[in-house]
């Protein structure tokens, strides 16, 4: 089984190896300075107490408050909230945002409670670990299973419990809560901009321009409509209940429609039904896994025929897998850039809160837009100096940016 900790200190290790860091730094980096883990105990609906486990992790603040997503999935552990939140740190630092990294979870399945024992679990999540969070030491944002509303209970409980009003206390709320106009859109539209911004290099050549997406929640749907107004052909889609492929394009607003009506993307007339191991292995240009982790591995990337992988979701790929690429010359643009467009509008909604503004969602994209060409930018001239993967070179600058506030 991988540990996706191990992996992402395996990460650290292997750009650090490149370039010149002090040992200690780098050792240091490697753990969070704190995570806990908390019991939550809830009254169901039906009058018995069910004993929930949550977790917090943070992991560096030298750039910032710590800041990270809120996972509420059945099989989440604490060795990947840490590692998640160490992910945060460079993904914040890559991006360039004053923020730290932070991560926390909750093991369940939100499907399976009510709405009233899913608010009754965030709000005793947030009263076990309230002395150590806040607008600026940690504010948690969503993250699988956990979306806007969930984040108006948590800035809602925290208020509570400090006896004031405190909008900045969470981000990825509703917009009567203090949400960001933008903020639902803004990790696909980034994955947009760095899209764009890879494909200009012409470090692919292409007379099809085909893409294949696996995950098409928040994060892979908006990327997908980004990747269509970029003129690109959406050959394959997925959820966790399975796939389908057209190599004519599959119609967006279609597949929507019905997996609205369905629940599942399978079955769309005019598409083949296929796995998401089929997926992960169909002959296309770009392939983007835009659900959970370890989705590559020793076993499957070898046979992975895409010629660059765009992580959007965080930690897709192992570091066996990796290697693989990097042997069979795939391009790897990695998730502390690609996926960066999130937490970059985060850390928006926390200013927007903190300085009581708020901006359009053109405004809101339009900066997004800037920050995300940058971070591209600086990333793309440290790859250049070191001629090296795109991987090490997000790391390389996140660690120089960190070592500058840390020393
Ligand atoms: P989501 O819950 O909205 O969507 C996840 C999608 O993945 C769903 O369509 C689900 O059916 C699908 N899925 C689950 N298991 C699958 C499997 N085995 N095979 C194929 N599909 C599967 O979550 P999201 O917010 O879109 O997040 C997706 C990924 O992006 C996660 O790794 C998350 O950490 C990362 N991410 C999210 C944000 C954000 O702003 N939401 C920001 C940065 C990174």
């Amino acid at each position: 089984m991988n540990n996706p900790f191990e992996n992402a200190k395996k990460q650290l290790d292997l750009a650090a190896s490149i370039a010149q860091f002090d040992p200690n730094f780098i050792e240091r980096l490697k753990f969070p300075d704190r995570y806990v883990e908390v019991s939550i105990p809830v009254m169901m609906d039906n009058g018995e107490q069910e004993i929930f486990t949550g977790f917090r992790s943070q992991h560096n603040n030298a750039l910032g408050p710590y800041k990270g997503g809120t996972r509420y999935f059945e099989q989440v552990n604490l060795d990947e909230i840490r590692a998640l939140s160490f992910w945060m740190t460079f993904k914040n630092a890559v991006v360039n945002i004053p923020f730290g990294g932070g991560k926390g979870g909750i093991i369940f399945n939100p499907k399976k409670v009510s709405k009233a024992e899913l608010e009754r679990i965030t709000r005793g999540y947030i009263q076990k670990i309230f002395h150590l969070i806040g607008p600026e030491i940690d504010c948690p944002g969503p993250d699988v299973g956990a979306g806007s509303e969930i984040m108006d209970w948590i800035m809602d409980e925290y208020s509570r419990l400090s006896g004031k009003k405190q909008l900045a206390a969470s981000t990825g709320k509703t917009l009567p809560n203090g949400g960001s106009n933008g903020r639902e859109e803004a990790t696909g539209f980034g994955g947009g901009v760095i899209l764009r911004e890879v494909l200009s290099k012409n470090l692919i050549s292409s007379e099809r321009k085909t893409i294949a997406i696996q995950g098409f929640g928040n994060v892979g749907s908006y990327l997908a409509e980004s990747v269509r107004e970029l003129g690109w052909k959406i050959v394959a889609l997925s959820d966790s209940k399975g796939g389908i492929y057209n190599e004519n394009g599959i119609d967006l607003t279609k597949a929507e429609t019905h997996k609205k009506k369905t629940g599942a993307l399978r079955g769309l007339p005019d598409s083949k039904d296929i796995s998401n191991e089929e997926l992960l292995e169909l002959d296309i240009d770009v392939l983007v896994p835009a659900a959970l982790e370890n989705v590559f591995t020793a076993l499957n990337a070898p046979k992975v025929k895409a010629k660059m992988i765009f992580e959007m979701a965080n930690g897709p790929t192992t570091p066996e897998a990796d290697e693989i690429f990097n042997k069979n010359n795939k391009i790897v643009i990695p998730d502390i850039l690609a996926n960066s467009g999130g937490v970059a509008t985060s850390y928006f909604e926390w200013y927007q809160n903190i300085h009581n503004e708020k901006w359009t969602t053109g405004e809101v994209l339009d900066k997004l837009h800037k920050l995300m060409s940058q971070a591209f930018a600086d990333v793309y001239s440290i790859q250049q100096k070191y001629k090296t993967t795109f991987r090490k070179a997000a790391y390389i600058l996140a660690l120089e940016r960190i070592k500058e506030k840390m020393l």
